[in-house]
């Protein structure tokens, strides 16, 4: 039974874009661990590069008080290419080690060359553990058939009240492969922190409508959100959510505005 992530983390998505931003944005992710949100999410792709600076300036001697999360290209997944990519990013966060090395999407390289470069990092003390994003069920069969494959411990996909295809069969998959899922976009990219319907359920808890799509994800053991947030109140009202609990009748409640699939949907990505 492996370790179970952080259950709340920071996104970094579009961090690291616009100089004007940087400072704040660093304040946001320390304000962050220091509100217990132990977990940061980043990649290659973010800002190219740009995110992972700024993650190197937050985490500044205090690298062992968080999880660090990144993710490379699809066209970095080859043996030849992985090992130069998280060089690069080793040296951008300013670490000797990434907690947790994610393939960000499929792409052409196979993925029995992947997973080999990748239990390679692993031998070498450069990756602590890896695993994959945005792969569907056929994906994740797919990667468990192949030498090595099963020791993949996370998948980060897209999931929120208003994206919830991934519970017909991509949770319990995981669940039941002991594979972490890391929720990405949990606030539907800022689209459910304005919505009324969840701001009126929050209004009877004492908590924000933000506060309540994240506690929602938070709700499944195995299941970890990382909400980006670059102003510091965004963060502080996203980290209460550790403390709230949803009841059964709030969730039948989000159920009958957010209804769960039915069936098989395809898996969303953004
Ligand atoms: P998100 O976390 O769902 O939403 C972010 C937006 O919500 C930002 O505009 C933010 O504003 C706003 N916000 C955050 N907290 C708020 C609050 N309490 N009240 C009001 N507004 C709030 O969207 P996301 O950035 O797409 O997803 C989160 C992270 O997941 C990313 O940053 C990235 O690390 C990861 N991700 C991964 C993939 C992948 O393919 N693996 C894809 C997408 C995202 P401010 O910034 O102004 O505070």
């Amino acid at each position: 039974m492996t370790l179970p992530l952080p259950r709340l983390g920071l996104g970094t998505w579009h961090m690291g874009e616009n100089a004007a931003q940087r400072a704040a944005e660093v304040a946001a992710l320390r304000a962050g661990i220091d509100l217990g949100m132990r977990l940061i999410d980043t990649a290659e792709m973010y800002a190219e590069g740009g995110a992972e600076e700024v993650v190197r300036e937050a985490i500044r001697g205090r690298r062992d008080d968080v999880y660090i999360v990144t993710k490379f290209y699809p066209h970095h997944a080859s043996r030849k290419e992985l090992v130069a990519a998280c060089e690069r990013s080793l040296e951008r966060l300013g670490v000797h080690g990434i907690d947790l090395y994610l393939l960000h999407w499929r792409g052409r390289v196979p993925l029995a060359e992947t997973v080999e470069a990748l239990q390679k990092l692993v031998q070498s003390g450069k990756v602590e553990r890896w695993g994959v994003s945005n792969f569907d069920v056929d994906d994740m069969e797919e990667l468990v058939t192949i030498a090595g494959g099963g020791e993949a411990f996370a998948n980060q996909v897209l999931y929120n009240p208003a994206r919830r295809g991934v519970e017909f069969d991509l949770l319990p998959w995981c669940a039941g492969h002991d594979v972490q899922v890391m929720a990405y976009s949990p606030l539907d990219e800022g689209a459910l922190t304005g919505d009324r319907r969840l701001a009126a359920i929050g209004e009877r808890l004492g908590a924000t409508a933000s506060q309540v799509a994240l506690a929602w994800v938070l709700r499944q053991r195995g299941v970890c959100a990382i909400p980006k947030a670059g102003r510091i109140e965004h963060v502080r009202d996203n980290a209460k959510a550790l403390e709230l609990r949803l009841d059964d009748e709030t969730l039948r409640e989000i159920d009958r505005i957010f209804p769960p699939p039915s069936r098989k949907q395809r898996l969303e990505i953004i």
